[in-house]
C-alpha cells in the first residue's frame, strides 16, 4: 500500500523566507546542451535555485545560490 506521486515538488532554501520552501519549476532557457530551469519559491516568488537539465542523464549539474 504505497502511494507514489510523481510530483517534482522539492524544497529549496529561500533567501527571503529564510527557510526551505516548496518550489515551482519554471523553464527559463533552452540551451544547446539542455534546458535551464528556475526554481521559484511558491510563497514569495523569489528564485531560490536553478538547474540545467542536459540530454545526457549523467551530466546533471544542479546548482543553488
Ligand atoms: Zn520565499
Amino acid at each position: 500500500m504505497k502511494q507514489f506521486e510523481q510530483m517534482e515538488a522539492s524544497l529549496l532554501f529561500c533567501p527571503k523566507c529564510k527557510e526551505a520552501t516548496p518550489v515551482r519549476k519554471r523553464l527559463l532557457l533552452v540551451l544547446s546542451e539542455g534546458e535551464k530551469f528556475d526554481y521559484v519559491c511558491s510563497h514569495c516568488g523569489t528564485v531560490s535555485g536553478d538547474k540545467v537539465e542536459r540530454s545526457a542523464p549523467n551530466q546533471l549539474t544542479p546548482s543553488r545560490f
